[in-house]
C-alpha cells in the first residue's frame, strides 16, 4: 500500500500530560470513535495513556494508520518502536544495524541514538526506505540536518550538502532555526554557507 509522503516525523504526535505537564509520546496505538482518530500517548511520569485528537495532526494520524495497515512485518515494526521511543541505545544500536523492513521515523532528539550509531542513524535518514509513513524528501534532509547539528559531525553536514539542493536547504532554514531554539543558530548557518 502507497501513501502521501508525510512531512513531518512521529514525534509531532507526542502531547502534554493534562495532570502534570510532562510531554507524553505517541504509543503507536489509535482509537477510532466518533468519525475521529485519536493518538494514544503515555505520560513519562506514570499518569497513564491517554487518547488524543488535534486537526492539525488528522493527516499524519491517518497517514499512521495507512501504513500500519499495508506493513509487511507488523510485529517487527512494533518491536522497533518500542525501542525507538525507549531508553537503550545498545537496543536501537543492533536495529539501526539490521533494521528490518519497516521503521516508524521519530525526530532525533526523541530517539536514544547513541553518538557512535549518529552516522548510521543519518544514513537510515537519507537511505532507508522503509520508513512509515514515508517521510518527504524534506523531512529526510531535515532530520539529517539536525543529526549532524546535535552529534556535531561535520561529514554529516557534509553530506547533507552533497544530498540536498541549495534551495531546499535555504527551505529548511527558518523551521531549523526555531527547531534549535536557545542553541546557536550560528553552528547551523555555517553548516548552509559552506562551499558546495
Ligand atoms: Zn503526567
Amino acid at each position: 500500500m502507497t501513501t502521501e509522503p508525510v512531512d513531518v516525523t512521529l514525534s509531532r504526535l507526542r502531547s502534554e500530560c493534562d495532570l502534570c505537564g510532562a510531554w507524553s509520546a505517541f504509543t503507536g496505538r489509535t482509537e477510532a470513535r466518533d468519525g475521529k482518530t485519536y493518538a494514544v500517548v503515555r505520560c513519562p511520569n506514570g499518569h497513564g495513556e491517554f487518547p488524543v485528537w488535534n486537526r492539525d495532526r488528522e493527516q499524519l494520524v491517518a497517514a499512521y494508520v495507512r501504513s500500519r495497515a499495508g506493513l509487511r512485518a507488523p510485529a517487527a515494526f512494533d518491536g522497533a518502536f518500542a525501542t525507538l521511543t525507549g531508553t537503550d541505545p545498545a537496543a536501537l544500536s543492533r536495529l539501526l544495524a539490521a533494521p528490518g523492513a519497516e521503521l516508524p521515523l521519530f525526530s532525533v532528539e526523541d530517539v536514544p541514538v547513541a553518538a557512535a550509531d549518529a552516522a548510521r542513524w543519518f544514513d537510515l535518514l537519507l537511505g532507508f526506505p522503509g520508513w512509515r509513513p514515508a517521510p518527504s524528501r524534506a523531512v529526510r534532509i531535515e532530520e539529517a540536518l539536525a543529526t549532524a547539528v546535535k552529534y556535531e559531525t561535520p561529514a554529516c553536514g557534509e553530506a547533507v550538502r552533497r544530498f540536498a539542493s541549495p534551495e531546499e536547504l535555504e527551505g529548511l532554514f527558518d523551521r531549523f532555526v526555531r527547531r534549535l531554539r536557545g542553541s546557536d543558530p550560528a553552528v547551523l548557518a555555517a553548516l548552509l554557507a559552506a562551499p558546495r
